[in-house]
């Protein structure tokens, strides 16, 4: 199957294997839905067992094949055997998005222990995990892509409010540096997606003045969508991007041109 996915843009990738963490609202269940749409079987990662359900049907609902995957990718042990099931079940990995992150924002003098290590642990340790483990069955497949859903904060910009934030995300494009020199020879590509300012959940909590202000520095004069997000997912994830790697593709409306 290889659909037109919701922002029309397709790509063929029937026969291979998804994994995507944070895969239950927001971002990640938009770039779950686009990979299902364009043929791959997706494993839906996350913590809230109901939430991942929906994403499940939604994908199953257009003709896809999903499954669900309760895993708080803070934890090594159940990072292991979330891979260990989806090799176990579909026979390879080829695709993995590590998405799954959380925002704990307040100025410095202020930042506790565990606000920094929080977003860390999620942001920066979950996609390590997740990259060591789906390592394994790419390299015996000699194929692979890793897409790492970093931001602007820390990619391109500081961001008052933010240490651990842009820390954990800075950090995670420069393990998507390094890690795409280590396995390029094998055919794995890593690569990372910076969002700007999408509408999802974790932008909703910040409230109607704060976004009007935040509008009003961006170019397109808009928040992005998160399918728009999960469009340049699709490119780095298809066969064309193949001679990407160790890259960053901003998605943020001009923000930060
Ligand atoms: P949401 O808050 O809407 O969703 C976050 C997702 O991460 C949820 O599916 C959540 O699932 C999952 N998650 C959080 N902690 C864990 C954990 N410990 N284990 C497993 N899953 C976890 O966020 P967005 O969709 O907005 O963001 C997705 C990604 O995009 C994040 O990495 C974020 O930093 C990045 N980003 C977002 C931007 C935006 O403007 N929205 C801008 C730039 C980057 P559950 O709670 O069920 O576990």
């Amino acid at each position: 199957m290889s659909q037109a996915t919701t922002s029309g843009f397709t790509v063929d990738l029937s026969g291979q294997v998804a994994l995507v963490t944070g895969a239950s609202r927001g971002i990640g269940r938009s770039i779950a839905l686009a990979l299902g749409q364009s043929g791959a079987k997706v494993a839906c990662v996350a913590r809230n067992r109901d939430k991942l359900a929906e994403t499940v049907a939604a994908i199953t609902a257009a003709g896809g094949t999903a499954e669900a995957f309760e895993c708080d990718v803070t934890s090594s042990d159940s990072v292991t055997k979330v891979v260990e099931s989806v090799v176990e079940k579909w026979g390879q990995l080829d695709i993995l998005v590590n998405n799954a992150g959380i925002t704990r924002d307040t100025l410095i003098p202020r930042m506790t222990d565990e606000q920094w290590d929080e977003v860390l642990n999620t942001n920066l340790r979950g996609s390590f995990l997740f990259t060591r483990a789906a390592t394994g069955p790419m390299l015996q497949k000699r194929y692979g892509r890793i897409i790492n859903i970093a931001s602007v904060s820390g990619a391109n910009m500081g961001n008052p409010g933010q240490a651990n934030y842009s820390a954990s995300k800075a950090g995670l494009i420069g393990m998507t540096r390094t890690v795409a020199r280590e396995l390029a020879k094998r055919k794995i590509t890593v690569n990372a997606v910076a969002p700007g300012f999408i509408e999802t959940e974790m932008t909703g909590a910040m409230g109607d003045s704060i976004l009007g202000e935040i509008k009003s520095k961006i170019p397109a004069n808009r928040l992005g969508t998160a399918d728009e997000v999960a469009g340049a997912v699709l490119f780095l994830a298809s066969k064309a991007a193949g001679y990407i790697t160790g890259d960053c593709i901003t998605v943020d409306g001009g923000m930060t041109a």
